[in-house]
């Protein structure tokens, strides 16, 4: 098999068949879940309204695809993944509430409700302003840190996987959801102690996908700051850093470095100290990438506080002519 071939394996690409949603509304599930409505359907599965009837509060419930929960070491990992999730508690974390199987064995999460659009819903395909930029950033970088200290990789960061509340005072808030559950696109990966292996497959887009994790070398929590960091240069630019079908954007990612923001999206005026954040997020090299979202999240208070003195952390040579352009309030 050529190295193409593995990779094209790995993504899975030409694999993913549209599942049809189960037909769960007016039901009860897991003997106390009422679902209300459908909310969305995902590669992992579909997600309805509900309502939890013993504490009369609304809940999120995703029922997985079944075909990826039929392999018994699958459904064993996913089990363990979604306990250590269940122990999540962040604002800006969507929580595990509960997860089961119903007697016809089909697998369920409740979840905390979210009130708000997605990420990729808000922001479509325009560029932010900076302040949106900090302000959400740096929410997603609490909640990742929270779930990195517990062990925890998402391994499926992208827009669609955040969703934004609105407090009562008008802030946007930023939940991660899927937290526990991206292990099942990928079976045999090295957090589970096996080799990557032919059958190894990443279901979804590889638009957020490290190129480490690609490659299928071993993988760890930076895998959802590079996916971050592909975020801030969609929010930045408007587009993704590389495009095409998912073997040529998987190689792009691990052959080239993210285009310059001017040369890819000319005329938006990105903000060259978060264009720099995102780029030490999406470095190839694993040691010129932020070692810990912690440490992320430092430089982006310090972009916010003194620019200068971020500019030079990030090692922009001519700090006085990047703070020219620069676009913070
Ligand atoms: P993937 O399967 O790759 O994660 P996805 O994120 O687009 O793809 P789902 O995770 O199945 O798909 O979610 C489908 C939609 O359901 C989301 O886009 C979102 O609109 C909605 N949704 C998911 N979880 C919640 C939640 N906890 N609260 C409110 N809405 C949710
Ligand atoms: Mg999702």
């Amino acid at each position: 098999m050529s190295g193409d071939d593995g990779l094209r394996t790995k993504l899975g690409v030409g694999d993913v068949k549209p599942q049809p949603v189960p037909e769960l509304v007016g039901k009860l599930v897991l003997g106390r879940y009422k679902v209300v409505g459908v909310l969305g359907k995902g590669t992992m599965g579909a997600v309805f309204r509900g309502t939890d009837e013993k504490l009369a509060r609304t809940v999120a419930i995703k029922v997985l695809h079944a075909h990826l929960v039929d392999d018994p070491t699958m459904l064993a990992r996913f089990q363990r993944e979604a306990r250590v999730a269940a122990r999540l508690q962040h604002p800006n974390l969507i929580s595990v509430l509960d997860v089961g199987e119903t007697p016809d064995g089909m697998h369920v999460m409740i979840l905390e409700l979210a009130h708000g659009p997605t990420l990729a819903a808000l922001i479509g395909k325009k560029p932010q302003p900076a302040a949106r930029i900090l302000h959400l950033v740096r929410q997603l970088l609490a909640g990742l840190e929270h779930a990195h200290d517990a062990g925890l990789i998402h391994r499926d960061l992208k827009p669609a996987n955040v969703l934004v509340e609105t407090s009562a005072s008008g802030e946007e808030i930023a939940r991660i959801v899927d937290f526990g559950i991206a292990v099942l696109r990928d079976p045999d990966d090295s957090v589970a102690g096996g080799k990557l292996t032919s059958t190894g497959q990443v279901l979804g887009t590889p638009l957020y996908m490290a190129p480490e994790q690609a490659k299928g070398d071993p993988i760890d929590h930076r895998i959802d700051l590079y996916a971050l960091g592909v975020i801030v240069y969609e929010m930045l630019s408007g587009k993704w850093p590389f495009v095409g079908s998912a073997i040529e954007i998987a190689l792009a990612s691990i052959a080239q470095d993210p285009p310059a923001i001017a040369q890819r999206a000319p005329g938006v005026n990105a903000d060259p100290l978060l264009e720099q954040f995102a780029r030490k997020l999406m470095a190839r090299k694993l040691d010129e990438r932020f070692a810990t979202a912690h440490e992320a999240r430092e430089l982006l208070d310090l972009i916010a506080r003194d620019p200068r003195q971020a500019g030079l952390s990030l090692g922009i040579m001519d700090v006085q002519r990047a703070l020219e352009v620069i676009t913070l309030p």
